[in-house]
């Protein structure tokens, strides 16, 4: 039995819009999933729900294999760590992770102790003693978690915790977040629109899009295994490029380069003769010059943006345009004409209509 489950979740708002559709998800205990996709995509809805300060229009939400529909907020022994991590301005940081137990009417000792441990797996040791207007914002982040975890809870939700910082911050904060999981072992549910925190910090995500979940799996599933354009194009930076066209005589065109599709998909490919098909290939997937096994193309550079650890190198060919990652040493001169290959393993073929990877 899993730990939380989620089934068939719907959210119908009282002004009739459906926010989320058919959610159906398992969580194993001390498991990290993250659910991600575009602003509106109804991830805060279903954190929402299972937080309990959202009824759930539709399906069961149990916890330990128990229907937790009707539970209060405080019974499912949720903490929820919120954007904008208010803090007491006018408490010290001790007072302010110590405030929950304090209106508990827990003994001092006990909260002394506790909040003395919160602080050292947060690394605020040394902070206990300062206000909030005397933090940085990841520190200030860190007393706003440290609030959440000290109460004795099974789950933690995080709701796009990190959005105020800054980027240096956020780099910071998000390998402080999986270190505190580590320590902690706490199953989490953390929202968030940005694919790298996604990819860094999950066991699992969830990709939704306009209230559908489109696609559950590791990290690793989710980049080598996309089941549609969406997850395709949403997860990893640049995105995917894609080419697409109909398919005549089991080619498409790239500009004057002829991509013979039946090379990827064999005989399947038949079945989309005549028929739009989108032609996907990731950025940092190519190899410069004409190699075996693989597409071949020729293109023309546009523009290069060295980035240090690589180059994003912008090719047209034709209409067609895409986005290739090249070591900043092979970056080509701009107005070039080159040569680049996409080996047969880093293509994927998705059906132009239904937008599913065609396997
Ligand atoms: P996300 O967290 O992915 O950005 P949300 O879960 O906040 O998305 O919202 C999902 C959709 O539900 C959005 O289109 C939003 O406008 C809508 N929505 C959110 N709250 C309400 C509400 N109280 N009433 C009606 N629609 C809402």
């Amino acid at each position: 039995m899993s730990y939380l489950t989620l089934k068939n979740i719907n959210k119908i708002y009282p002004n009739g819009y459906h926010a989320v559709h058919d959610f159906n998800l398992s969580i194993e205990k001390g498991e990290f999933i993250v659910f991600v996709g575009p602003s509106g995509c109804g991830k805060s809805t279903t954190l929402r729900m299972i937080a309990g300060l959202e009824d759930i229009s539709n399906g069961e939400f149990c916890i330990n294999g128990k229907r937790a529909n009707e539970m209060g907020p405080r019974e499912r022994e949720i903490a929820m760590v919120f954007q904008s991590y208010a803090l007491y301005p006018q408490m010290t940081v001790f007072d302010n992770i110590a405030f929950g137990l304090t209106l508990q009417g827990v003994d001092e000792d006990i909260i002394e102790e506790k909040v003395k441990n919160t602080a050292r797996i947060l690394g605020l040791t040394d902070y206990l003693d300062r206000f909030p207007r005397a933090l940085s914002g990841g520190q200030r982040q860190r007393v706003a978690i440290g609030r959440a975890i000290i109460r004795k809870v099974g789950v933690f939700l995080m709701d796009e915790p990190l959005s105020n910082l800054d980027a240096k911050q956020r780099v910071t904060m998000r390998s402080e977040i999986a270190q505190i999981h580590r320590n902690t072992g706490a199953t989490t549910i953390y929202v968030t629109h940005d694919q790298t925190e996604a990819m860094t910090l999950a066991d699992r995500i969830v990709v939704m899009k306009d209230g559908y979940v489109q696609q559950i799996g590791t990290p690793y599933e989710l980049y080598y295994q996309p089941v549609n354009v969406f997850v395709a194009g949403f997860i990893g930076e640049p995105p995917m490029n894609f080419i697409k066209g109909t398919l005549k005589g089991g080619k498409i065109s790239f500009g004057k380069n002829v991509l013979d599709v039946t090379k990827k998909l064999g005989d399947k490919a038949k079945k989309y003769e005549g028929k739009e098909i989108v032609f996907g290939f990731r950025p940092e997937a190519i190899e410069l010059g004409k190699k075996d096994n693989a597409y071949q193309i020729n293109a023309e550079v546009e523009l290069t943006e060295m980035l240090g650890d690589n180059t994003n190198v912008y090719i047209t060919a034709g209409d067609d345009k895409a986005i290739l990652k090249v070591d900043p040493h092979d970056t080509p001169a701009v107005d070039s004409n080159i040569d680049f290959s996409i080996p047969l393993s880093e293509v994927y073929i998705f059906d132009g209509a239904t937008e599913m990877v065609i396997k």
